[in-house]
């Protein structure tokens, strides 16, 4: 898929919401651009002594509804268009989930598995200095995606207080407990895609115990969602990573695969188990009830969604199904629940956190995961009754709703 740009698709999406809502250009014109954009240089001291200058990026695309919130990504096809788009999909996903923030998204194009551990530091210490001018906790608040950690956040915090001659521990989220950080925040996606796939299957009179799922991408999102997807008594049949897919029709054994892959330590090419190996093409085409793909972008395209026969589709990962796929899987009647809701569960954590950070005060977990449930649970409902009431798709009602409460925004403070 080279030359994809993902910014298209964001625009596509906008476009088509606008028009169901009625809008004039003028209305919306302003969220088809990122409000800031910053493209920094990155100079890290490597171990052998040598100096390597990588290319960074900040883009703020909204601070309409609020602060610009979303992660940092450690990758090494990170572009300004890729982080753009990313950006404008948070300002999308923070209004779907009704949080007070706008979109940002950052990153560096690295592969972080290549540095040792103290040149992972030294890139993030330079990349902080780099940005620090447009970030904080009152305008701009990194968190972990992609290649990035809690403990890549505590040196964020450490270099931003640094700078600021003070702690700030609500610069970013995703940080370590002990620095602040909230519980549950970890779990958090995999909870909410959980959730989501409970009220989407429940709404077309299914449920998850005993459903076939396969999930795509064994990191942060893709094993918790598995793991809390399998707690949940469905069925998981495949699952995979950048190395491979793994298959066995008779359900895997969660547990033990995820224990194999924790903390990035294994890949499953490695896994010796009662499993069959498939490629990440034929997991994404088998017949299951229920597909989570959370890897990468643009994994869902025209050139394999003809051959999709999934039931049902939660996009884990950000971006997953291209426009183009997306007009196929709704001709096959493939239902999606997009990406800015079913994963929205780590931002509105975020937001928990933030909120703890700036209270000093702290919830306990089942706190946590209960105003999770209830802001999930809200959301989709909101979502499913805009896609009844319109007769639109998912994806259409989700920007329905999000284009609809930022738009009220612009309207409210008198700038369009
Ligand atoms: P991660 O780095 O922890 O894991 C990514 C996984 O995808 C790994 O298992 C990797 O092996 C696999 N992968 C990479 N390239 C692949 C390929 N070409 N084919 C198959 N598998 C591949 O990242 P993550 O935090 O789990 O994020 C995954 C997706 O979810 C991203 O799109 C991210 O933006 C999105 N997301 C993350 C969060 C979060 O809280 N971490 C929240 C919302 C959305």
């Amino acid at each position: 898929m080279s030359g994809y740009n993902p910014y298209d698709n964001v625009l596509a999406t906008l476009e088509s919401a606008a028009k169901v809502l009625g809008y004039e250009s003028s209305e919306y014109e302003v969220l088809k651009y990122p409000e800031r954009t910053l493209r920094v240089a990155v100079p890290v001291r490597m171990d052998d002594g040598s100096v390597k200058v990588f290319e960074g990026y900040r883009v703020q695309h909204s601070t309409v509804r609020g602060p610009a919130k979303g992660g940092l990504r450690f990758h090494p096809d990170v572009n300004m268009d890729e982080v753009s788009a990313l950006a404008a999909w948070m300002t999308f996903k923070c209004a779907v989930a009704g949080i007070p923030y706008g979109g940002g998204k950052g990153g560096v194009a690295v592969d972080p598995k290549k540095l040792s551990k103290t040149e992972l530091q030294n890139l993030t210490r330079s990349f902080t200095k780099a940005i620090a001018p447009i970030i904080g906790p009152e305008v701009d608040i990194p968190a972990p995606d992609v290649g990035t950690t809690p403990e890549i956040m505590g040196w964020i915090v450490d270099t931003y207080s640094t700078l600021k001659g003070s702690f700030t521990p609500g610069v970013v989220t995703g940080k370590p407990i002990e620095l602040g950080g909230s519980l549950g925040r970890g779990e958090a996606t995999g909870r909410g895609i959980t959730i989501t796939a409970k009220n989407a299957l429940k709404a077309l009179g299914r449920e998850l115990k005993g459903a076939t799922v396969a999930v795509q991408g064994m990191g942060n999102v893709g094993s918790v969602s598995a793991k809390l997807i399998h707690a949940a008594g469905a069925k998981i049949v495949a699952v995979s990573d950048v190395s491979t897919g793994i298959y066995n029709a008779n359900g895997l054994n969660i547990p033990d695969i995820l224990a194999f892959v924790a903390g990035g330590k294994n890949l499953l090419k490695d896994y010796k188990g009662d499993v069959e190996f498939i490629d990440n093409g034929q997991l994404l085409t088998l017949d299951v009830d229920l597909l989570v793909p959370a890897a990468m972008e643009n994994m869902i395209n025209q050139d394999n969604a003809a051959n999709i026969r999934a039931k049902l589709i939660v996009e884990g990962a950000n971006g997953p199904t291209t426009v183009e796929a997306d007009a196929i899987l709704e001709q096959k009647g493939i239902p999606v629940i997009p990406d800015i809701l079913a994963n929205a569960g780590g931002v509105v954590v975020s937001y928990f956190e933030w909120v703890q950070n700036l209270q000093q005060f702290y919830w306990d977990e089942a706190t946590v995961n209960q105003r999770l449930e209830n802001i999930m649970n809200d959301a989709f409902r909101n979502v499913w009754e805009t896609a009844q009431e319109k007769k639109v798709s998912m994806r259409t009602a989700a920007y329905v709703v999000a284009v609809r409460r930022i738009v009220e925004t612009l309207q409210m403070k008198g700038s369009i």
